[in-house]
This record gives structure tokens, sequence and C-alpha cells, in this order.
């Protein structure tokens, strides 16, 4: 079931909402940005994404294809979320930094599933050989 989170980066210059079920999958990916920030990502669509607070705050990042906004606070330097664009993964996404949630109980992140992506090889499809570092 889909339950509305608030989340924020550390200042809390950055609030947005996001409607999330944490009992579908969430990610962590082996890429070489999700490694050095220990990623734990729930994606969902525009529409169930609201920025409340905090744009001017935010500093964008992106390299390689440039296809996702790697977005970061420009104040505490903490990233609560993305967003991309990609026909391959059915058009533009948010991707919520679960540990941003700031109403999610520790039981709903130690219950919710989560999917393993090889980013690394830029297959979204598999899991990596090795996940337990991730
Ligand atoms: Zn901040």
């Amino acid at each position: 079931m889909k339950n509305t989170y608030s989340g924020s980066c550390h200042c809390g210059a950055v609030r947005f909402e996001a409607d999330i079920d944490l009992t579908e999958s969430t990610f962590k990916c082996n890429c070489s940005s999700c490694t050095k920030s220990r990623n734990w990502l729930a994606v969902v669509k525009p529409d169930a994404f609201r920025l409340i607070a905090g744009e001017s705050s935010l500093s964008d990042y992106q390299y390689g294809k440039k296809t996702a906004h790697h977005l970061f606070c420009k104040h505490c330097g903490v990233s609560s979320f993305e967003w991309g664009d990609d026909q391959n993964l059915g058009g533009k996404f948010y991707a919520v930094k679960v540990a941003c949630l700031d109403n999610a109980t520790a039981a709903e992140l130690i219950n919710a599933p989560v999917t393993y992506v090889d980013g690394r090889h830029d297959n979204y499809k598999v899991a990596p050989a090795e996940v337990r570092h991730l």
C-alpha cells in the first residue's frame, strides 16, 4: 500500500513528499556514483513526487550519459532525491533516497525488499555478482 512520506536533506532546506509503497521493491546499485554514496532508492513516477521547499538550494550533478540529475543540497551536501528521464526505464522518474524519508519507520525499512541492479555495467535488468558491500 502506498504511503505519503516526507523527505528532507540534513539541514531541512530541501523538503519533499512522495507516495511510495515500501513493500514493493527498493533499489541498490553498484554504479560508480551509487557505490560511493551507498545509495538506496525508491523509484516513483512524477505524479507521486512533490517538491515542498528548497528548489533554490538544489545543485545538479550529472556525469556519463547525463540521463540522471543527481541533485544535492548546496548547504548541507545531502542528496535526498534525484530524477531522470530514460525511455528504457519508462520515461521521467524520481529516485528518492530511502534514508532521507523522515517518517519511514525502522520496521518499514527493515522489511522493504531490495532489488540490486548492475548499473556499473549499464544493465538494470540483472543483479551484480556481489552485493554485500552495497
Ligand atoms: Zn540541506
